[in-house]
């Protein structure tokens, strides 16, 4: 486990995933997402009287992950499709190689801004912007507070693959918060379906997990680590990662 003092500037929803100290050999940089009109929709009058038509969030992890399958199956699905259509992504496979981590951080540079727009426009949400920085600690964090995503240089040493999973699996929680932010109807912006509500008020009911399974600070037991993977952010951010990854760079 790693072993770094509590951030206080990150939040409950940063992740503790990353074992080693990290170098600075890369200079930090920052990529900022192109402002689409996903995120700019109003909504009529009869949208805003479906919003308050009820539907309970899920009650049991089945009905939770039956939930969570029908609402954005599809659109991780048109993740894949958009990046598996970028010749970039073929010229990445052919030339990341975890040996060569200045080539990499070169090659991220030019992918993220795909993956962005690719989840940006899938998820109709507002992408943050993303940093790499050895700051961080962490494979990735997702910054509710500054709405910032923050990916370690140190994934250009790893496979292409837990790279992509790991920036992928970030703006999943990006996208979470997002909708989180929208159950509050006040809010401009997208107004969200009874079963976007529905998944946004069970994510937001599981916070205090959240916070019990980051009260240790940094060092998570086994047993800490598979609760936390199990809380429903989580498994919807493990698995959408794992998914785009594999199929964007298996074909
Ligand atoms: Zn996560």
């Amino acid at each position: 486990m790693a072993r770094r003092e509590r951030q206080p500037g990150s939040s409950w929803l940063s992740e503790l995933l990353f074992e080693h100290k990290v170098g600075g050999q890369f200079d930090k940089f920052r990529i900022e997402p192109e402002r689409s009109a996903a995120t700019t929709s109003s909504a009529t009058r009869g949208d805003l009287v479906g919003a308050f038509v009820g539907q309970e969030p899920p009650k049991t992890l089945a009905a939770y992950r039956q939930l969570l399958s029908e609402l954005f199956d599809a659109k991780r699905d048109l993740v894949v499709r958009h990046l598996q259509a970028q010749p970039v992504f073929k010229v990445a496979r052919a030339e990341w190689n975890p040996r060569q981590t200045g080539t990499n951080a070169n090659i991220a540079r030019e992918l993220v801004p795909y993956v962005v727009n690719a989840m940006q426009a899938a998820y109709e949400f507002s992408a943050p912007p993303i940093e790499f920085s050895p700051a961080a600690g962490f494979l990735g964090t997702y910054d509710i507070k500054h709405h910032k995503i923050t990916l370690t240089p140190q994934l250009f040493g790893k496979p292409l693959k837990e790279f992509l999973d790991t920036l992928v699996h970030e703006e999943v929680h990006a996208f979470q918060a997002d909708m989180m932010l929208m159950l509050n109807v006040q809010r401009k912006g997208r107004v969200l379906s009874p079963a976007e509500r529905a998944i946004a008020q069970y994510w937001k009911n599981e916070e205090p997990k959240y916070r019990s399974a980051l009260a240790a600070g940094s060092s998570m037991s086994p047993e800490t680590r598979r609760r936390y993977q199990m809380i429903g952010q989580e498994y919807h951010a493990w698995t959408t990662g794992h998914f785009v990854a594999t199929k964007v760079l298996e074909g």
